[in-house]
């Protein structure tokens, strides 16, 4: 079957091209939009994506603060560096990386984030807004799956989407997107997990089947209907000796004997990652846009 190849990079340069105008729009009215991540600890996956974030701001001519904190740093401290930039006026919006050292209550933390600068859309202010179809930040990853679709015309109203995940961060978000009434969404959802039964038999009904477990090639062509369009949230580091690393990065779909079955589908890397930290990016934007108002 003839495939087509979603390009997360290809979908992020055009977002990155509107956002683009959007910041010089608020620079030319005295506004710098800033973004603000604190990474608390030294782990090292974490660390490239802090550096990722904040080398993307500086390409789009955003403030950006990077906030390094030690991996013994106590609750108290966090909470306190929370409220510096929940009352930092040059801080339009800033996350907390997750995961955190297992002393600190996360739970915690997120609530403590301005709902108005929480650009990871994960405070539970802004989960009941998005639920409710009003939102004020989409969490990035669900956010930029839903941005690949709708770029690509991949059509979503009434159409049966599996998700493969249930994470607060990724699977429940998009399934809540989804359901709402609207442009990109419309669809009937269904939402599979570690304790469902027979996965593949849901998997194999789905026209758009998005993955998102954490588990190496696992949805294999047995499990996609054919001509199904699918996007691969997973990025599993595996062995591989042939490569200069010794190993290389993969998604949760076995993409090269499952393309060929379907109508659209995400590659892994270039696929949805690119696409996360547009979409945050998009946020940050957008918090500076609202504190003018
Ligand atoms: P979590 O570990 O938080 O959640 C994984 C989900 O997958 C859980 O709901 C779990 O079910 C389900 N699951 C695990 N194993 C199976 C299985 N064998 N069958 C069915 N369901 C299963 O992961 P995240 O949502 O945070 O991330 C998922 C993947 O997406 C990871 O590879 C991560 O690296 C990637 N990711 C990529 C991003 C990007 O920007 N590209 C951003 C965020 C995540 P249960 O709830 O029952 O345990």
């Amino acid at each position: 079957m003839e495939f087509r190849l979603i390009s997360g990079n290809e979908v992020s340069s055009s977002i990155y091209g509107e956002l683009r105008e959007r910041i010089s729009s608020l620079r030319s009215k005295g506004v710098v939009p800033g973004l603000a991540v604190v990474l608390v600890g030294e782990d090292p996956a974490s660390q490239v994506y802090v550096r990722m974030k904040g080398k993307k701001c500086e390409e789009l001519g955003m403030h950006s603060v990077t906030i390094v904190l030690p991996a013994d740093t106590n609750e108290a401290d966090l909470l306190k560096k929370v409220d510096e930039l929940n009352n930092d006026p040059k801080i339009h919006g800033f996350l907390v990386q997750l995961p955190l050292p297992k002393h600190i209550n996360e739970d915690k933390v997120i609530d403590a984030i301005d709902p108005r600068k929480d650009v990871d859309g994960f405070h539970p202010h802004n989960v009941g807004k998005m639920l409710i179809g009003d939102p004020l930040f989409l969490p990035a990853t669900p956010a930029g799956v839903q941005q690949m679709l709708m770029r690509s015309d991949i059509e979503t109203a009434g159409k049966h989407v599996v998700i493969v995940g249930r994470s607060n961060i990724v699977g429940k978000p998009m399934a809540a997107m989804l359901v709402q009434k609207g442009k990109g969404a419309d669809s009937t959802v269904t939402v599979v997990h570690s304790r469902t039964k027979d996965l593949a038999e849901h998997t194999k009904r789905a026209d758009i089947l998005i993955v998102a477990i954490g588990k190496a090639r696992f949805i294999t062509k047995d499990m996609v209907k054919e001509g199904a369009a699918v996007i691969d949230v997973g990025t599993n580091r595996i062995n591989d000796p042939a490569s200069e690393k010794g190993s290389r990065l993969v998604g949760d779909v076995d993409f090269d004997n499952v393309k060929e079955k379907t109508s659209a589908i995400t590659p892994v890397p270039g696929g949805v990652g690119p696409m996360t930290i547009c979409m945050l990016m998009a946020n940050a934007v957008t918090a500076a846009e609202m504190s003018m108002k």
